[in-house]
């Protein structure tokens, strides 16, 4: 494999890991090895004939895309077998000088533009909205409609796997569709790094006049992730000169990073405070009603058939990184399919989650939060589920089905059987009044922290 290719393959690899499932990746598509371009086609090699058959039947699209992003002279993919690859080398019709000639063609016609088509999944309409992102999202929306006119520039932070990058697709699609005639450029900046260091080193002048040219000429620009080139300088002097152009110009920028401009302690002042200049927002991790709705809506868009049950076990386990979620439900759907279920239970989903979920805590359920509650209350589980209408056994019962209602998402009416049958517009009825009292009961409320970080120690 020549260095170009194995260059090339790096990068498309770097799109399809955002735009696919951890499982999908690393079972099938990261041991694949590209060979050549022939004509405007890569062929690759993968090491078994049944990855070959998965990918052809699923994955081919995302990987012409991504290839297709890099160098959009490759249409076409063929993948084979290891096993195949002897024969596809005697039958194959090119001569060894024509493949040759092609691929120069390849690399030589990079457009400069280099037009980018933005991951089809990271839309506006595939993502949740909630408390945590809402305004990161009403930001993005809000540029997406008026770019270089609302917000400018936007920079929006928050920790990994939150949605920056999404966000950022989502605005580049929309604006592909509905303001086709506006140049949009995304780049991560550790790509900015790249080229710029490639562009310095050949041949000066030329080649550094391009690359400022074409960064320039944009309409809408996108740097994901800018912590990467806070340590380094001269990167940061030509992002500088770049931005004051396009900002001068009204052009958009778009700028995310892991944190916020005040914490990027390596960042020149200079650009710290041109950041200011427009809007700053932040993602937080998600609430639970999120995570489950992100979740549900990811089963949804790959058409899983998920029990109920599974995205609470998911959601409740992790709630500060969105990828390690759907990681894990991808996880879980491919166990599922691997033994042959059409339906995905919360029985095969522990199955699936077993070598995880022991080395973490054990599942919380509605027993040991009940337990933990008995124990500080002094009451036995037998008097919180009775039907004992006394004031030392009913605080614990209503704070017990409050702090449910908080740690877990199960519905009423099943917390509601829990507590010997009783009907879920009595769980309401406990929630909204212990949430009521907590307001004004420094008491109750200082109680029902205490008890939950005992839960949360179990
Ligand atoms: P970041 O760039 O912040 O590290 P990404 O944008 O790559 O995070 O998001 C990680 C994954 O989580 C992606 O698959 C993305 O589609 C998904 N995701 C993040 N936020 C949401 C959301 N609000 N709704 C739906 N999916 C989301
Ligand atoms: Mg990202």
């Amino acid at each position: 494999m020549t260095d170009d290719l194995k260059l090339l393959w790096k990068d498309a690899l770097k799109i399809i890991e955002t735009g696919t499932s951890f499982v999908t990746y690393e079972v099938w598509l990261s041991s694949l090895e590209p060979v050549e371009i022939t004509g405007n086609k890569l062929v690759m090699v993968s090491p078994t004939s049944m990855a070959v058959n998965v990918i052809n039947n699923n994955y081919l699209d995302l990987i012409k895309n991504a290839l297709n992003t890099i160098n959009n002279n490759i249409a076409d993919v063929a993948v084979i077998s290891a096993s195949d690859f002897s024969q596809y080398l005697k039958t194959r019709t090119l001569p060894e000088t024509e493949i040759k000639e092609k691929k120069e063609e390849a690399k030589g016609e990079k457009t400069e533009t280099e037009e980018l088509i933005f991951n089809a999944k990271y839309t506006f309409d595939n993502f949740v909205v909630g408390t945590s992102n809402q305004l990161a999202h009403a930001a993005a929306k809000a540029v997406s409609e008026n770019p270089g006119k609302s917000y400018n520039p936007l920079f929006i932070y928050g920790g990994s796997g939150l949605g920056k990058t999404h966000i950022m697709h989502a605005i580049g699609n929309q604006l592909k569709n509905e303001k086709p005639r506006l140049k949009v450029s995304y780049i991560t900046s550790e790509r900015f790094v790249n080229e710029l260091v490639e562009a310095i080193r050949g041949g000066k002048e030329q080649s550094t006049k391009q690359f400022r040219a074409r960064y320039r000429s944009l309409d809408v620009l996108m740097i994901d992730d800018i912590q990467f080139i806070a340590n380094k300088m001269s990167t940061q002097e030509e992002f500088f000169h770049t931005f004051n152009d396009l900002y001068h110009l009204g052009k958009q920028i778009i700028i995310s990073s892991d944190r916020a401009p005040k914490f990027l302690s390596e960042l020149e002042e200079r650009l710290r405070s041109r950041f200011q200049w427009g809007l700053i927002v932040d993602i937080q991790p998600p609430e639970i009603e999120t995570r489950l709705a992100i979740l549900k809506k990811k089963a949804e868009n790959e058409r899983y058939n998920v029990e109920e049950s599974v995205f609470h076990l998911i959601a409740e386990r992790i709630d500060s990184n969105i990828r390690e979620m759907e990681g894990m439900l991808s996880r879980i759907t491919f166990y599922s399919s691997l033994i042959g279920s059409s339906k995905v239970t919360y029985d095969i989903a522990v199955e699936a989650l077993k070598d995880f979920l022991d080395d973490k805590k054990e599942v919380l359920t509605i027993d040991k939060i009940i337990e933990v509650v008995c124990g500080y209350y002094s009451v036995t589980k037998g008097d919180i589920i009775s039907k004992k209408k006394n004031k030392e056994i009913v605080e614990p019962r209503q704070v017990c089905m409050y702090i449910i209602t908080e740690l877990l998402s199960v519905p009423l009416a099943a917390i509601g059987s829990a507590f010997g049958g009783r009907d879920h517009t009595t769980v309401m009825h406990a929630r909204d009044k212990i949430s009521e009292l907590i307001q004004t009961n420094n008491n109750l409320a200082t109680a029902i922290k205490d008890i939950k970080a005992m839960i949360q120690k179990k």
